[in-house]
């Protein structure tokens, strides 16, 4: 994109060199300054911000291309811009309504992330019917706007205010289509936008005829389906199911949940029990989880596995798909505490192996752990694949309390005979279990 953008600004003299690298340091210095700055967790957050931006510029950008025509003072000057083909001004309507869909609907789940909108699917009476009047005003403009730039060499001004009621159209669009999606979806919602911000740029690019913003857009759009993709697989939900699911809203947390289950009782434990039963185990697999991200406790889950690695301990690393807030955050977190990546497994390839696994250590995982979703249909996750630690010999989970995972759902797993509860967060609890392992 930078390439594009600079090629751009180069080749048609529209800035000089020092004004770009003005340009780049300022805005190379906030996008480094937020970056350092946003924590692990809020990566989601801040990816739907830089959607949102992505897509405003494009809407932008076209927008711009048919203001030159207007706001060109002469006719002279006027007729020495190309004509607007009718190529170029549908590719300038679709940059507009996909750049600002894209922009509005990442400021929403950029709101539903960060809890200054309310993480629980929104409705209202005759939302539909308003979608649907939105888009045919959306339609409406386009073909507007389309059939006013035919009138070259002059754009009046009322295909501009045209072009002004589709972006304005297209913001209300991206809100009534992300307020309706559970706050369980918004990461999935993120990845759908930042495949519309790479369709957008690859719009802007035929506007512009720059080939390298049309191809670096299409890489983002494809990539972002791609991965769209994959997390709704990771669920197993349809994205239709995602776009109108409402699942999964705010969680009470105000309160733990409940310590029995019909006649079953979560049992806790102590780091001095759990790190005897890891010294003396022969195999181990550690399950990390969101929690394990919130407590920044990758570094003592390292040094944790170096230490039973040392007393010939089988160490393993289950990983799933959807642990954590966003795809990889998990393998992003172990690679940066220098976890080696022979002792990381997927889901599918490690799944067979929990039945002759002595003890389970499931660091701030939740969902991702929990069987109802293998055998409760009634349950929201029901068909969502997940990892088996159930079926090993032990189970030991690392979390504060009795709250719920995202999703809000209670997790049977917490009360099953072999499953022993060490409370507290998670990066004291490891710190712990490494000096008594340290002991033994
Ligand atoms: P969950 O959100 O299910 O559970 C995380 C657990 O971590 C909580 O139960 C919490 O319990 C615990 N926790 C939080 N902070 C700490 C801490 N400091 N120390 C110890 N424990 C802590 O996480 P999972 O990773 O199991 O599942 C991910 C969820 O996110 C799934 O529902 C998935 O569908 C969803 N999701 C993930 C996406 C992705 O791309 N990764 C995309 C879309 C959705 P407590 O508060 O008691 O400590």
């Amino acid at each position: 994109m930078l390439v594009a953008v600079v090629a751009t600004l180069f080749l048609h003299e529209i800035l000089t060199p020092l004004e770009m690298i003005g340009g780049m340091v300022v805005g190379g210095a906030i996008g480094a300054m937020l970056a350092r700055r946003v924590e692990m967790t809020s990566m989601p957050e801040l990816v739907a911000a830089f959607n949102g931006f992505g897509g405003l510029a494009s809407a932008l950008v076209a927008g711009g291309e048919v203001a030159r025509y207007l706001f060109s003072s002469s006719a002279a000057q006027t007729l020495s811009l190309d004509p607007l083909s009718p190529v170029t001004a549908v590719t300038i309507v679709l940059s507009v309504l996909v750049g600002m869909v894209t922009f509005s609907g990442s400021f929403v789940a950029f709101g539903k992330l960060n809890g200054l909108v309310s993480g629980n699917p929104i409705s209202f009476l005759g939302m539909r019917l308003l979608t649907v009047l939105l888009v045919a005003g959306a339609f409406a403009a386009m073909g507007f706007v389309v059939w006013g730039t035919g009138d070259f060499p002059s754009v009046s001004e009322p295909v501009v205010w045209g072009l002004v009621a589709l972006g304005i159209v297209a913001l209300f669009l991206g809100i009534l289509l992300v307020i309706p999606i559970g706050g369980a979806d918004m990461p999935v919602v993120v990845a759908l936008l930042n495949s519309y911000s790479g369709l957008a740029a690859s719009a802007t690019g035929f506007v512009l005829n720059n080939t390298a913003l049309i191809v670096s857009g299409a890489l983002v759009g494809a990539s972002g389906l791609i991965l769209t993709k994959i997390m709704c697989d990771g669920m197993n939900r349809s994205l239709l199911n995602v776009l109108l699911g409402g699942f999964g809203g705010e969680a009470d947390t105000s309160s733990g949940g409940p310590v029995t289950k019909g006649d079953q009782q979560v049992q806790p434990t102590t780091a001095d029990d759990v790190a005897i039963l890891l010294t003396y185990a022969q195999k181990v697999i550690i399950v990390p989880g969101y929690g394990m991200a919130v407590a920044q406790a990758q570094h003592q889950v390292r040094e944790l596995t170096d230490l039973l690695l040392e007393k010939g301990v089988m160490v393993k690393f289950a990983v799933h798909p959807v642990a954590g807030r966003m795809p990889g955050h998990m393998n992003v977190l172990l690679a940066e505490a220098n976890v080696s990546y022979d002792l990381l497994f997927e889901m599918d390839e490690i799944n067979g192996e929990f039945d002759s696994t002595d003890v389970s250590l499931v660091i701030g995982a939740n969902d991702v752990v929990n069987p109802a979703a293998r055998h409760d249909t009634s349950s929201p996750i029901y068909g969502m694949p997940i990892l088996n630690v159930d079926r090993s010999q032990t189970v030991i989970i690392l979390k504060r309390s009795m709250r719920p995972g995202y999703s809000g759902i209670e997790n049977e797993l917490f009360f099953a005979a072999n499953t022993r509860m060490l409370f507290g967060d998670a990066k004291d609890s490891i710190t712990q279990l490494v000096s008594e392992v340290k002991g033994l």
